[in-house]
């Protein structure tokens, strides 16, 4: 599995590949890091059931979709349609053709409501859902409050 967070000070990503332990998880580029509650859990079947980050237990799964991925094939895509005019139709057909060969191809991860930190690589659990924004509200205005 792979945990994808960020650290609080300056934004860097920070990648880890196990349940994080009680305790900062230092953070390369600042040398400060992110709090890491170290409670986190799978449940039977290895999907994610408290965030080993911020011990919140509600997720939302959502398609791995790389934007900057996305805005590359955009600009390739307008770039080529400039260039190659004549082939204006099949090139965007091709594209989108390309597009929802990507989107169905891409695996599925799952977000922590409360932290933000992303589980890729665990088997997902039918009971996590798409997002919700009431439920995002709830911890957006909660804030950090415990
Ligand atoms: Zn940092
Ligand atoms: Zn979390």
């Amino acid at each position: 599995m792979e945990i994808n967070t960020f650290c609080p000070e300056c934004e860097n990503g920070i990648f880890l590949y196990e349940m994080p332990k009680p305790g900062l998880i230092p953070c390369k580029r600042c040398g400060k890091g992110r709090e890491a509650e170290g409670k986190g859990e799978l449940d039977a079947q290895g999907s994610i059931q408290k965030c080993g980050l911020c011990g919140c237990a509600e997720f939302y799964q959502q398609k791995d979709f790389n934007t900057k991925l996305g805005l590359w094939m955009v600009i390739l895509m307008v770039a080529l349609a400039l260039i190659f005019n004549r082939w204006l139709i099949p090139i965007l057909v091709g594209f989108a053709a390309l597009d929802l060969i990507l989107y169905f191809g891409l695996p599925n991860i799952v977000l922590c409501y409360s932290c933000r930190a992303i589980y890729r690589g665990l088997p997902i659990s039918p009971r996590i859902e798409g997002f919700d924004l009431k439920v995002h509200d709830q911890y957006a205005f909660k804030g950090k409050g415990k």
